[in-house]
């Protein structure tokens, strides 16, 4: 007979989940990790919204429709020509299944290595603190655990006027999936899978329609970053539409016709094949505790917790999207770790200051800390160093010499409050700034710190002497 006694039990093996679950099980602590993602085939994986329909698939397919975008665009540049360019989606989908299928088969065999028990099915806190298990079959066991972690994500928000249909009205898994590039295709929602999903479709040649209730373009990114985005969204073509909101949606045989309110009362109508639905994600806890076992949850369905994860159940954590906070997998991720530690009586600490967010287009947008509007508004003085990527050698060699890095650092003790960059590879160049945040530097730390030349993470390094006006590569501001 199976011993059904755990000192961990996670719900939930996205990034936060099986995280958690190899750290507990490094930490030396018996653990089981369940998870009932299904395919469209039916079968189980592991790795939750980021590894089976989100960051991975949708980074694979923008790597691809890049290279076909660049192949039509700029090898010309380049000197090179060719016959005839071609698309063959279904090959394009195939790879990136197989993306998807090396990660999620990755995490299965670090479970076995780490010996996490992983369990497909559904699991449910119950009101004495054990977790019930129904498996594939509806074989059902009872779990008994010294700690509990939720870390059962998010799901897409549908909007009442545009339901999923899982065809022609879909979100962000089914837009991951057309079987053919639509001819014209409508996105409500400019945030951060409106944009990237819409620029897949862009570049393999969709006429992309994105339309955004709020009048600001990405009003979380730094104001100047977000319109130099902005511009070069536009330039690829990409139509956007602020301010706009979906009215009505009448479904016609061979296509949709939406109508939208645009402010100041304005009306207009768009004509698309497909929608996509980016409005956002909700946390997901469709029966996954028992009433009665104390866990709250707050006016927008977060499980409420403390700053080390803790819900209001002692032995009970909740961490990922299900909790506040940025819903990204790398928040998730480290909220496994510390909670791993925890409760293998470590000590542990998560500073979620430093949280770096990208959004993958191109040019990529990628951030950590505070913007101007944040500091000001907080009434800290700071001052500004940047530097454009139209004067960084590699920017060129790649083609790709749009954009800027951007540190504000603090006015008198110079430490760097925030790193905003639309450009090349800004997804990796963050991470620099994030380290010489985590370890509270000064902009002049990382300007007496050797870059390799050329690489794009000079511009970094310039933007750096640039906070005291003294870029070499570029014409200074005078130093606020
Ligand atoms: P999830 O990944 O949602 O995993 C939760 C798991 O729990 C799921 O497998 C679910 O089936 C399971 N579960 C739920 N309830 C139960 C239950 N009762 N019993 C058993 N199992 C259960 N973030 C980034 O940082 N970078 C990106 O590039 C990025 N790209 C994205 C692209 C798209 C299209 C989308 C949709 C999201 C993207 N995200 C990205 C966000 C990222 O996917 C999430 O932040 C991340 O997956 C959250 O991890 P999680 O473990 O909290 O939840
Ligand atoms: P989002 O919050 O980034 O964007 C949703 C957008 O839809 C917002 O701009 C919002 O104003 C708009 N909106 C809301 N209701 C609307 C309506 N009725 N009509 C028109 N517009 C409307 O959310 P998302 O793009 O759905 O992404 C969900 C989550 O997934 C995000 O929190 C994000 O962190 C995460 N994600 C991250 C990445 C990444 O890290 N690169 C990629 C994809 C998703």
């Amino acid at each position: 007979m199976t011993d059904e006694t755990y000192d961990v039990v996670v719900i939930g093996a996205g990034p936060a989940g099986y995280i958690a679950a190899i750290r507990a099980a490094q930490n030396g602590l018996r653990t089981a990790c369940i998870d009932s993602w299904q395919n469209h085939d039916g079968t189980y994986t592991f790795g939750g919204t980021c590894l089976n329909a989100g960051c991975i698939p949708s980074k694979a397919l923008l790597e691809s429709s890049e290279l076909f975008y660049r192949a039509r665009e700029e090898f010309k540049a380049h000197g090179i020509g060719f016959e005839k360019l071609t698309l063959d989606l279904k090959a394009l989908l195939a790879r990136k299944a197989r993306v998807v299928g090396t990660m999620t088969g990755g995490i299965a065999q670090l479970f076995k290595a780490n010996r996490v028990e992983g369990l497909a099915g559904r699991g449910r806190l119950l009101k004495d603190g054990t977790v019930s298990y129904q498996g594939p079959q509806n074989e059902a066991r009872v779990l008994t655990a010294r700690a509990v972690i939720l870390a059962s994500g998010s799901t897409p928000i549908e909007l009442p006027s545009a339901p999923f249909d899982g065809e022609r009205i879909v979100d962000s898994w089914g837009a991951l999936e057309f079987d053919r590039v639509p001819k014209r295709l409508g996105v409500i929602g400019a945030g951060v899978i409106g944009l990237e999903l819409g620029s897949v479709w862009a570049r393999l040649g969709s006429e992309v329609t994105l339309i955004e209730a709020l009048p600001t373009f990405l009003p979380a990114v730094d104001a100047q970053v977000a319109k130099e985005a902005l511009r070069q969204f536009q330039k690829q073509g990409l139509k956007i539409a602020l301010g706009a909101k979906l009215t009505a949606l009448d479904r016609k045989k061979t296509s949709l016709t939406l109508h939208t309110q645009t402010s100041p009362g304005g009306e207009s109508t768009l004509e698309v094949d497909r929608l996509i639905v980016a409005v956002g994600r909700r946390p997901y806890t469709d029966e996954l505790f028992e009433p009665g076992t104390g866990i709250e949850l707050d006016e927008r369905g977060f499980i409420k917790v403390d700053d080390h994860c803790r819900t209001a159940r002692a032995s009970v954590y909740a961490i990922g999207d299900v909790v506040r906070g940025p819903m990204l997998a790398h928040k998730g991720e480290e909220e496994g770790v510390m909670v791993a530690d925890l409760i293998a009586g470590q000590n542990a600490e998560m500073n979620y200051d430093v949280i770096p967010s990208v959004i993958y287009t191109a040019p990529e947008i990628a951030w950590v800390g505070r913007n101007e509007a944040e500091l000001k508004k907080a009434a800290i003085p700071y001052r500004v160093g940047s530097f454009p990527f139209a004067a960084n050698g590699r920017a060129h060699a790649l083609e790709a010499p749009t954009g800027f890095v951007k540190i504000l650092a603090h006015q008198t003790s110079d430490e760097i409050l925030g790193v905003h960059i639309v450009g090349p590879m800004a997804s990796e160049l963050i991470a620099e700034a994030v380290l010489a945040m985590e370890f509270r530097a000064s902009a002049e730390d990382l300007a007496l710190t050797i870059h390799a030349h050329p690489t794009l993470s000079e511009a970094l390094h310039e933007a750096a002497l640039s906070v005291s006006g003294r870029a070499l590569n570029a014409i200074n501001r005078k130093p606020a």
